[in-house]
């Protein structure tokens, strides 16, 4: 059976859940399905959203969901979207791997992002607690602490000394440092280490980065600077125009090349953080609400 809808939005996260609320609220027909897989699983808080700043990820999770079961008309459901394809006229079908099939007219892709970190052994267990990804999520928290960054061309590193001089940049084999900023990491007094890395070990109340060679260094957190792919590629899949760094072409809207498929949050690689991806959820909300009613 296929089951109707006015817009299916996939992910449940900041942006796909403001999205909903804010459909929710323009007495759309809207189903969110959502894989449970967060890109802040692992930290501990949310940091920068007005009104919630240090609140775990967790409990706006469960605050975002209450205040979507006000909305009748909004169903919030935990699976995995599978497939996507376009069915004339103007509309998609979306399968689940659970076995749900609907059709709606508007898409709305909050599917968000997965860090891939260092394939440094200890790395991903300490994602969130000891290893961090952004420095306006984390820094202010780390301010003036003894930190290293995993960096090997030295951009990350410069940025970081914002919060704490206090920085050794790890480098994990011969460094790419451009000269200019081989400079400006001297001016800051930034001790670049290249020893090739063993490991990140979790240690009182920090992290050890262990050498191949020689002794270990101790430091309260280390960022690094991983990449960022997507979730999901449902937007290619679906022939959406992409930018020269390969990710989806997206406008102020969240509106894409393909009519009716919008994109928001992470996903659109705009600024990583949650209030940001929240507003845009809602910025494409209002869009597609409005394509709807013409
Ligand atoms: C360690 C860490 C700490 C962070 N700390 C902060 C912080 O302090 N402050 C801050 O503002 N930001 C922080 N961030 C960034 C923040 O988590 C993201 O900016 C935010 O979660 C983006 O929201 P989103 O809705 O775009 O994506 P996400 O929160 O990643 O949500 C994506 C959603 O899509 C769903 N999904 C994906 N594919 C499918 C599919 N096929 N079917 C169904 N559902 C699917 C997932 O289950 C999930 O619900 C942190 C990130 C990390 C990694």
């Amino acid at each position: 059976m296929i089951e109707d809808c006015e817009v299916v939005v996939v992910g449940g996260g900041p942006a796909g859940s403001s999205a909903a609320l804010v459909l929710g609220r323009c007495r759309r027909k809207v189903t969110v399905f959502d894989s449970g897989v967060y890109r802040n699983a692992r930290s501990r808080a949310v940091h920068g959203y007005l009104t919630r700043d240090g609140e775990s990820p967790a409990e706006l999770r469960r605050l975002s969901r209450a205040e979507l079961a006000r909305y009748d008309s909004v169903s919030v459901r935990s699976e995995t979207v599978a497939e996507i394809a376009a069915s004339d006229p103007d509309a998609f079908i979306v399968r689940t791997s659970q076995g749900t099939q609907i059709r709606c007219r508007m898409l709305l892709l909050a599917t968000g992002l997965i860090d891939r970190l260092p394939s440094v052994p200890g790395a991903a267990d300490l994602l969130g607690d000891r290893i961090f990804v952004c420095p306006y999520c984390d820094g202010w928290e780390l301010r003036d602490e003894p930190l290293a960054v995993y960096d090997r061309q030295g951009r990350y590193a410069a940025l970081i000394a914002q919060w704490s001089r206090d920085t050794i940049v790890c480098t994990d084999g011969p460094p790419e440092i451009e000269p200019d900023l081989q400079r400006r990491l001297a001016e800051l007094e930034l001790r670049v280490e290249s020893r090739l890395i063993a490991g990140f070990e979790a240690k009182e109340q920090g992290v050890s980065i262990v050498f191949r060679e020689g002794p270990a260094i101790h430091r309260r957190a280390i960022f690094v600077n991983g990449e960022c792919p997507p979730q999901s590629d449902f937007a290619r899949k679906l022939g959406c125009r992409l930018d020269d760094k390969g990710g989806v072409e997206v406008g102020r809207d969240g509106s894409t090349s393909v009519s009716g498929v919008y994109v928001a949050g992470d996903a659109s690689r705009d600024a990583l953080q949650a209030i940001v991806a929240a507003g845009e959820g809602a910025v494409a909300a209002v869009a597609i609400n409005e394509a709807l009613s013409r």
